[in-house]
């Protein structure tokens, strides 16, 4: 089976998005297809279109129009290395084919509009990881290369990622809409997204709307803290309103616990370490809501106290969502008062040991020897006994949600520097493992642990 394209955002004005012809490359290939997300989405005879999935089949393309805060400056943004295919209906479901790294278009303003393949496989190997963890993000079908140098630092293989998403609306999308267009656009962008993704809310109810939109950043922001995940540039415009990751830039799962860890370089103040991640999803929601003020109410301080009032429970809705999960990570099956302070009293104390996040609770889970948490587990054991669980009744539901496998830095970085050598195996065999990230073949079992990395890591991002 083939695309199915039905595209339903040309339906939003004009001025959402340019429409765009194909881009030049050189020798387009196939580097990585997905083939189970290829089957799931019924489009299996696409295999070997290179040039639909380099951006130079002769057809239209679409680059989205967005704004958006960078490390809290407003900017004009939108689709600068990146065009929409089209929304591929498969099923009950609709979702955005998209290409990034294809060439320039009406948003590249000084940018080339291509991407390295590193970054490229990049992105593939850890949106697919973030699947393995049942995290909602967007998804990666392909990798191919256009032939074409790119030039950064030093001379890369120019590479285009197809990105599948439920859709590229962002809340950088909202601020275009708000800041750049008038009333009107936002109105049209917000029946228009509620539409799409949550149907069932009653129309007009632009307050459901905000409120829906931020329960599921919470819940996904808990869910890359429960996992150890930095995203890196959680800039308005790498915020989806579908509440799916996106974006993989210079994020990175944490090997050893510190809170205040950042990876990307050019992060100098920590703006996005991981520790901050919870209160910058409340600081890009409140930016969400401000775009909402006119649908709300004519009279702005009732607009403002009506979205205020929302916004006032996100810290606890993200912090339910946190402490369930942390619930699940321990093998509690009951709440109990107590649980908060000791997820936090493990937290602390495997930052004091600098130990691994995943290894501590993976270990936990199998009943392995780990780090001496001495007095902590005595008090965890005690807890299990409490709710009447036995430490193996817990430990088997534990391995169901602590990985043991995750996208560790080390092999990420084997797996691009093999891929900008010509070798994709390492690459294909990294996705494959993080496929199923909570049950350990025998043959990944060496993706357990970090080798020790020589230096801090760093990830860059915009390559
Ligand atoms: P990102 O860091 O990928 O979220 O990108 C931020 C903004 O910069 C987006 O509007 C991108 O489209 C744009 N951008 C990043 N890299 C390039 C590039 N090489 N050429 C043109 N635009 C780019
Ligand atoms: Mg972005």
């Amino acid at each position: 089976m083939s695309f199915n394209f039905e595209t339903t955002y040309t339906t939003l004005p004009a001025s959402f998005y340019r429409e765009i012809g194909p881009n030049r490359v050189k020798e387009p290939c196939m580097l990585l297809w997905n083939e189970r997300l290829a089957q799931q989405l019924n489009v299996d005879d696409e295999r070997e279109n290179v040039d639909l999935f380099t951006g130079s089949q002769q057809r239209d393309y679409i680059a989205q129009a967005y704004a958006g805060h960078q490390f809290g400056h407003f900017t004009m943004l939108g689709d600068g290395r990146a065009m929409l295919i089209g929304e591929h209906a498969y099923q009950q479901h609709r979702v955005d084919i998209q290409l990034k790294g294809s060439g320039r278009t009406h948003y590249s303003r000084g940018g080339d509009g291509r991407a390295g393949i590193g970054p490229m496989v990049r992105e593939y190997i850890i949106s697919e990881a973030m699947h393995g963890l049942g995290i909602p993000t967007t998804r990666s079908l392909a990798v191919t290369a256009t032939g074409l140098p790119v030039y950064r630092e030093e001379v890369q293989q120019g590479a285009v990622l197809t990105r599948v998403a439920a859709s590229h609306l962002r809340v950088g999308t909202f601020q275009y809409a708000r800041h750049m267009l008038d009333e009107n656009a936002v109105r049209d962008l917000a029946d228009y997204a509620m539409a799409r993704h949550y149907p069932s809310l009653e129309q007009g109810n632009y307050i459901d709307f905000f409120r829906v939109v931020m329960n599921r950043q919470a819940q996904l922001i808990a869910q890359w803290q429960l996992v150890g995940f930095v995203h890196g540039v959680m800039n308005t415009d790498n915020m989806t309103i579908s509440g799916e990751t996106i974006d993989y830039g210079p994020c990175a799962f944490l090997d050893v616990f510190q809170s205040n860890q950042v990876f990307s370089s050019i992060d100098q103040q920590g703006r996005y370490r991981y520790s901050q991640q919870p209160a910058i999803g409340g600081w890009n929601l409140t930016r969400f809501a401000e775009t909402m003020l006119p649908l709300i109410d004519d009279n702005e301080e009732v607009a403002i106290a009506s979205l205020e009032e929302v916004l006032k429970s996100y810290p606890r809705v993200f912090g339910d969502a946190w402490l369930a999960g942390m619930r699940d990570k321990l093998g509690f099956a009951t709440a109990r008062p107590e649980d908060k302070s000791l997820a936090e009293q493990l937290l602390t104390l495997m930052e004091a040991q600098q130990a691994d996040f995943t290894t501590t609770f993976r270990a936990l889970s199998e009943g392995t020897a780990i780090k001496d948490l001495g007095e902590w587990k005595k008090q965890w054991t005690a807890r299990l006994e409490q709710e009447g669980t036995t430490v193996e009744e817990a430990q088997q539901r534990m391995q169901r949600v602590n990985p043991a496998i995750i996208a560790r830095n080390y092999y990420v970085e084997a797996a691009i520097q093999d891929a900008e050598a010509g070798n994709m195996e390492t690459a294909k065999v990294l996705v494959e493992a993080l496929q199923n990230p909570y049950i350990v073949r025998e043959e990944h079992a060496y993706l357990r642990t970090s080798p020790a990395m020589a230096k801090p890591y760093v990830t860059y991002c915009g390559t």
